[in-house]
Parts: C-alpha cells; sequence; structure tokens
C-alpha cells in the first residue's frame, strides 16, 4: 500500500482516498486544494499549513 501525503507546500497530512484531486496532484483536505483561500486551515487541527502557506511561500 502506497501513501500518499499532501501537496500543500508545508503540509505531512496523509491524503485518504477520497480526497480532492488537482491538476494531477493530490491533497489532504479541500482547504489544502484550494491553497488556503482566506488562510482556511487544514482538516488536521494540529497542522499548520495553512499558516506557514499564508504569503505565498514557495518551496
Ligand atoms: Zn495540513
Ligand atoms: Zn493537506
Ligand atoms: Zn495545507
Amino acid at each position: 500500500m502506497t501513501q500518499r501525503i499532501c501537496d500543500c507546500t508545508y503540509c505531512e497530512c496523509v491524503v485518504p482516498d477520497t480526497a480532492p484531486e488537482v491538476n494531477g496532484k493530490s491533497y489532504c483536505c479541500e482547504a489544502c486544494a484550494a491553497s488556503h483561500p482566506d488562510n482556511q486551515p487544514c482538516q488536521d487541527s494540529k497542522c499548520d499549513c495553512h499558516r506557514r502557506n499564508w504569503g505565498g511561500i514557495k518551496s
């Protein structure tokens, strides 16, 4: 079994089978898939990817 990790820049959540897929990338939640518009939080409350992603940081 392969576990996919969310393609959100700072997110390390495992992507569930039902996760949204955008442009061939997989994300753990809708918020990550949409690059956290309005600082929308990740499905995992312990994950702070939405804060770190704020401001559009590139790899
Ligand atoms: Zn996350
Ligand atoms: Zn994510
Ligand atoms: Zn995220």
